[in-house]
């Protein structure tokens, strides 16, 4: 997009929109239809084109349209995230005219729920070995494998799936990436139990599934460059989400230290200060990524943020843990749940310790993003890739 293009639209003419919107009656009592309302006045998401939800402005004139809109009905961030965070810029990025129009609007008001079919049990940090084939058959598809791993695919019409479809190639070659249709025939959906005991992904097996050509994302073959836009994405959509000071993880241990004289050890008070000065380090960082952001697709630079964002967590929910002393270590709810996301604020600190953990792991563990980090940031050398140039087929598994 041009310079050019942002001229006109700028935070007052933004805020001008949203007062038009307001001004137009929509009823905020029905939910969806002022949602769906939003998206077609272009302030679901203002940096996407006019028609599929945006204006072609700047990213950061996206907080205006919140701060504007903030007392009208909102969007599930929690089972909505895979949707928003990761589907829709692929689909931006890489899908046709017609994709993008039959998905984003559904995807944007809740009305379609998205979920991830990507890892697969010999295949997450390795992503590119996975083994789901995808054989053409005339206009379809038809795809066999198990993912697993797959958060809210209990709640998901639509997946976005990388499968294989050309054995002879190297791995990071012969993949393609597709929309699977979550309730056609032979997608089968079973739940995996947590650490925290509840179920909020699954193991996803697909039998014989078939998907029209139509659904298919970007080239034959190509399927590995659509995933890195998805998987950029995904690390900002994690360890990016804006934090007011002292918010957050960090404001919760705050509060336990402020809430508890007793607690105020000189140990713990440098351990806390440790971790305040970090938060706020990584907060910072994160305002200075989403302004990079408003200049395009996000770089490696995201998986920085989501490597500080998983390791603050743990140490942020660990202390609060140790800090209640055994009241810390009670857990509030073993009952085998299906919960639609991850609500760390809602639950007691024996949740948010336990849920933390997941976070060095879910959308690409901590020892790699440190790999992406030196790699593609700082320019060290690479690890060693032995099956770079061998076909797929030939590779031990
Ligand atoms: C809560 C949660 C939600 C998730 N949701 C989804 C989802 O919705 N969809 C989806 O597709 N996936 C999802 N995942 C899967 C997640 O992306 C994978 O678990 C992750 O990429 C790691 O893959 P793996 O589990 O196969 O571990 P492995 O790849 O087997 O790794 C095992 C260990 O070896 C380390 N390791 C591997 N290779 C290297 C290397 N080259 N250098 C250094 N260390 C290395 C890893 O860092 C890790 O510590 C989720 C995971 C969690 C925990």
């Amino acid at each position: 997009m041009t310079k050019g293009t942002f001229v006109a639209l700028d935070d007052k003419t933004i805020r001008e929109r949203a007062a038009a919107f307001l001004a137009a009656g929509h009823d905020p009592g029905r939910r969806l239809e002022f949602l769906r309302a939003r998206f077609d006045a272009g302030l679901a998401w203002v940096h996407f084109p006019e028609g599929l939800g945006g204006l072609g402005a700047p990213r950061e004139l996206q907080n205006v349209v919140e701060q504007e809109l903030a007392r009208t009905p909102q969007l599930d961030t929690g089972v909505q995230a895979i949707g928003l965070g990761m589907a829709a810029p692929t689909i931006l990025a890489f899908g046709t005219e017609e994709q993008r129009r039959r998905f984003l609007r559904p995807l944007w008001t809740g009305e379609e729920i998205w979920c991830q079919l990507f890892s697969e049990p010999g295949a997450g940090s390795d992503l590119a070995t996975l083994g789901t084939r995808a054989v053409r058959d005339g206009d379809e598809w038809v795809v066999d494998g198990q993912k697993v791993w797959t958060s809210g695919a209990h709640h998901a019409r639509w997946a976005i799936l990388v499968a294989r479809t050309d054995a002879d190639v190297p791995k990071h070659r012969g993949l393609t990436y597709f929309v699977c249709d979550m309730h056609a025939p032979g997608v089968e959906v079973r739940p995996l139990r947590q650490i925290t005991g509840e179920a909020e992904f699954n193991e996803v097996f697909l039998t014989g599934v078939r998907l029209g050509d139509d659904l298919r994302l970007g080239e034959v073959g190509d399927g590995w460059r659509v995933a890195q836009t998805t998987l950029m994405n995904e690390r900002v959509a994690i360890g990016g989400a804006p934090v007011r000071r002292g918010g957050g993880m960090v404001g919760v241990v705050a509060e336990t230290w402020r809430s508890r004289p007793e607690l105020r050890t000189h140990d713990l008070h440098q351990r806390l200060l440790r971790l305040w000065v970090e938060a706020e380090v990584t907060r910072l960082a994160g305002a200075r990524l989403r302004e990079q952001l408003s200049a395009g697709q996000p770089g490696p630079e995201g998986s920085g943020m989501k490597l500080s964002f998983a390791s603050l967590n743990q140490a942020l929910s660990g202390l609060d843990v140790e800090m209640r002393g055994e009241e810390g270590l009670g857990y509030d709810d073993w009952t085998f749940r299906r919960s639609d996301s991850v609500d760390f604020f809602g639950r007691g600190p024996g949740y948010r310790y336990l849920r933390a953990k997941g976070n060095s792991i879910e959308g690409g563990t901590s020892e790699i993003l440190r790999n992406i980090v030196a790699e593609r940031v700082l320019g060290l050398p690479s690890e060693p890739r032995v099956d770079k140039d061998v076909p797929w087929k030939n590779l031990p598994r």
